[in-house]
């Protein structure tokens, strides 16, 4: 019991999960305007995985 402020991650945001799988996806490779390569499962994926929002 240290510090209360940042207890969890620090410096690593958050990875969204792969829909197929469910790892943590780090890259998305887009090989297409709708196909995409999660890395580093390697599962398709849409290519807007990592985006948030926008
Ligand atoms: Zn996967």
């Amino acid at each position: 019991m240290g510090d209360a402020s940042d207890g969890t991650n620090d410096g690593s945001p958050p990875l969204p999960d792969c829909p197929t799988c469910g790892a943590p996806v780090a890259v998305v490779t887009a090989s297409g305007p709708h196909t995409g390569s999660a890395s580093p499962c390697g599962c398709s994926v849409p290519p807007d995985l990592l985006r948030r929002g926008d």
